[in-house]
């Protein structure tokens, strides 16, 4: 806790600890990672410490990769949830129609970022080699999109049901243009080829199950075997090996450490 007293006040701007040198470069790194843990679950976020503490090298080794790439591609790891809405008119620049790929779809009118679409074909060439196909149905959808969609659900499931497994405008995954549904979109998914071959595989092309089976309280959402979003694979893989395959528990913890480091580098 010293640590993080320690960093909460050098951003401040408070005076720095008499002598700085009795601590490693590696504590404080270490103390400031852990003080973006905040918004977790006491008991995940000890989990997350632990899992840090365990291999604190590899850890930001992996953080260090998944953010370049995510910045190399404007921000791949933004979060976005039900609290957390993107900025107003937000839609991506290099979207592109998965009509011009060897893609399964559902529907003619499906656009993902470009910067998406290699990890896309190595995933589906993957899986057809497995004797798997996976069917895209849902991809980018625009703020306006999604607000019909939300509307139609509510009207026909009412509001607080609705939002169980449908997001207002403005707090979809797939506004990102980085987050797919599969087909079928329900509950059976789970079942199929598809389903298992994802939820074994996902992980290896940097995609991650959004809304996980059993995390309603956490991410808000009913499990959804079918939607999958690109974290980049460094990012899946820092989510399986220190966030419990939670990618809300990632998020949370990439926003904030953003503005713990934000703000260290501010008084540096
Ligand atoms: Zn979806």
């Amino acid at each position: 806790m010293l640590l993080v007293s320690m960093v909460i006040a050098a951003s401040c701007g408070a005076e720095r600890q008499a002598d700085p040198s009795a601590e490693t470069g590696e504590d404080t790194r270490i103390a400031m990672a852990v003080s973006a843990l905040v918004s977790l679950p006491p008991e995940a976020a000890l989990a997350v410490e632990a899992a840090i503490r365990a291999a604190p090298d590899a850890f930001f080794e992996t953080l260090e990769a998944a953010e370049s790439e995510s910045a190399a591609s404007g921000d791949l790891l933004v979060l976005v949830d039900k609290k957390r809405a993107l900025p107003d008119g937000y839609e991506p620049d290099d979207l592109v129609s998965l009509n011009g790929y060897p893609l399964a779809v559902t529907r003619s009118d499906l656009r993902l970022r470009k910067a998406v679409m290699g990890a896309v074909l190595d995933m589906s060439a993957a899986a057809e080699a497995d004797g798997v196909k996976l069917v895209y149905a849902s991809s980018y959808r625009s703020y306006e999109y999604q607000d019909g969609l939300f509307r139609r659900y509510v009207a026909s499931h009412g509001e607080a049901e609705a939002s169980r497994f449908s997001a207002r405008p403005g707090t979809s995954q797939h506004q990102l243009g980085t987050a797919v549904d599969f087909d079928p979109i329900d509950e059976a998914f789970a079942e199929t080829k598809a389903g298992a071959w994802m939820a074994a595989n996902a992980r290896r092309f940097g995609f991650s199950m959004s809304f996980p089976r059993d995390m309603e309280a956490v991410t808000g959402y009913i499990w959804e075997s079918w939607h999958f979003r690109y974290i980049t694979k460094p990012g899946a893989a820092l989510e399986r090996d220190y966030f419990g395959g939670v990618q809300q528990y990632l998020m949370e913890f990439l926003d904030a450490y953003r503005r713990v480091v934000g703000q260290a580098a501010v008084v540096d």
